[in-house]
């Protein structure tokens, strides 16, 4: 079947003409018909433009043109990242109508590369949340159980590989929103280092966190998708001028003497047992693999939720500023300009969205910004000279991804709680460091995610524990069985 293809696979078809971009195409459009009803992936299917680009891709082979490396590859963006024409929601009301002018850098990217865009996935709105439950238009679906949530914020992006509406999706990570979802779906999930990939044309939440990565379905295409969309860009500031590598090149690597460091704060109480034993029994396979494992301590992990639930809504307060209902976006009615911007931000603007810029602009307010905002900054160097000093004996850090396997929708209602999902993934954000999640095993037939915690810019270092786990394991192989259990008739 086409659809279930890897990038690498679609690509060796396509290169050697046994199928032409627009049948792979056609193969994920049909799949988004038939399964997309029940997993609610996607905000926006562009299916036009993709049958039109599929078709310019043929053409262009036809002709005998030298290919890009991704030519002819469907895939899908989470609904934060600008596409020039194409609607751009961040799953907000207040961004319900928003055509950007402009494409972010990854987009034109991926253009280049000769990827053929699907759509437009769904995310926890302006990608806060864990479980896609905060999008002001629905709740995605989680491909292993449609009762369940995929994660989040960008649920939909790990769901839509998961389902196998396209190869390969981008989402964004600000505390965990690509590697907890890829957890939950049981796909791989790359954070890059903070400045390894552009954020020119990602719609902000908290500058100093946000980061854009790749969901996959193996180790080998999260390389694939790295070699095209990391690199320096003058447009974002924070962009670090540094060549990237081949992602591939180190692949086949293997373990033998990568030093792992496990720290005890991660698999202390509130991580599932079974969570737990599993991401126990992925590490014994590194081990006899050839690597090296060693018990450590990251003292002040315990301050990561406290510390980001400070910094990442100051800066969302901050960011979401722009949002005054006069340059774009939804606009309400009113008698005067000052009632249309209260109108506009108190309409537009869903609960938990609220909850955050009001938290923020406490946090940033005089009298109160030394006492939690500057202390939560300080604290934050703390946490990151942790893994520093983890760093000078070990090559990378191994985890769980997430406290428990997925939960089902509508049952993590007090926001805190909803917070701790991301116990594991926030600190690494907080340290600017990359990070995957990959499948490491189920438990009742829901994934589990193992997490990988690299030194700054060595994803390839990580991708080739990654892939020399994932050969062992076999879990890539592995695909949910989609239910004919329908949606809830309340969405
Ligand atoms: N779940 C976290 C939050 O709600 C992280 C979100 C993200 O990484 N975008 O803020």
């Amino acid at each position: 079947m086409l659809e279930e293809c890897t990038v690498a696979e679609a690509l060796k078809l396509l290169g050697k003409k046994e199928i032409s971009a627009l049948e792979l195409t056609e193969a994920a459009l049909h799949r988004v018909e038939a399964v997309d009803e029940r997993i609610k992936a996607f905000v926006t299917v562009t299916r036009n433009e993709a049958l039109a680009t599929a078709a310019l891709v043929d053409a262009k082979r036809l002709s005998g043109e030298e290919m890009p490396p991704l030519a002819g590859i469907p895939m899908a963006l989470k609904d934060n990242m600008c596409t020039k024409g194409v609607l751009t929601t961040c799953s907000s009301k207040i961004l319900d109508n928003f055509k950007p002018p402009y494409d972010a850098t990854v987009v034109e990217l991926l253009r280049d590369a000769g990827t053929v865009l699907l759509g437009k996935t769904n995310l926890d709105e302006f990608a806060m949340g864990s479980s896609t439950e905060n999008s002001a238009l629905f709740t995605t679906r989680n491909p292993w159980d449609v009762e369940r949530v995929p994660g989040g914020s960008s649920g939909g992006s790990a769901a839509a590989v998961a389902a196998d509406e396209v190869c390969f999706a981008l989402g964004s990570d600000t505390g965990g929103s690509i590697r907890q979802p890829a957890a939950f779906c049981g796909v791989v999930g790359l954070k890059p280092t903070y400045g390894r990939v552009s954020r020119y044309g990602l719609i902000a939440f908290a500058s100093s966190l946000d980061q854009i990565g790749p969901f996959t379905k193996d180790i080998w295409d999260c390389a694939l998708v790295m070699n095209a969309i990391a690199g320096y860009d003058s447009r974002d500031t924070t962009s670090v001028p540094l060549a990237s590598p081949d992602y591939t090149a180190q692949l086949l690597g293997g373990v033998k003497g990568l030093r792992i460091g496990v720290p005890k704060e991660y698999f202390a109480a509130g991580i599932d047992r079974d969570v737990r034993n599993a991401v126990q029994k992925a590490l014994n396979v590194l081990v006899a693999l050839g690597a090296e494992a060693e018990e450590i301590s990251l003292p002040h992990t315990d301050y990561g939720i406290p510390v980001y639930y400070l910094i990442a809504p100051a800066e969302a307060s901050s960011n979401l500023a722009r949002y005054d209902g006069v340059q774009y976006g939804y606009r309400a009615e009113a008698d005067n300009l000052l009632e249309m911007y209260k109108k506009t931000r108190s309409q537009g603007f869903g609960s938990e969205v609220k909850r955050r810029i009001m938290l923020g602009t406490y946090a940033l307010s005089s009298g109160y910004y030394d006492a939690y905002y500057l202390k939560a900054l300080k604290v934050r160097t703390l946490i990151k000279q942790d893994f520093d000093e983890a760093f000078k004996k070990f090559d990378l850090i191994l985890t769980p991804t997430a406290p428990s396997t997925a939960f089902p929708v509508g049952t993590v209602e007090d926001p805190l709680t909803m917070y701790l999902n991301d116990i594991c993934t926030i600190p690494v954000n907080l340290a600017g460091l990359p990070a995957l999640s990959m499948p490491c095993g189920f438990v009742n037939n829901l994934p589990v995610g193992l997490q990988l915690i690299g030194k700054p810019f060595a994803e390839a270092t990580i991708l080739q524990a990654a892939y020399a786990y994932e050969q062992h394991s076999g879990l890539a192989k592995k695909k949910p069985v989609l239910s004919g259990k329908g949606v809830p008739k309340d969405e």
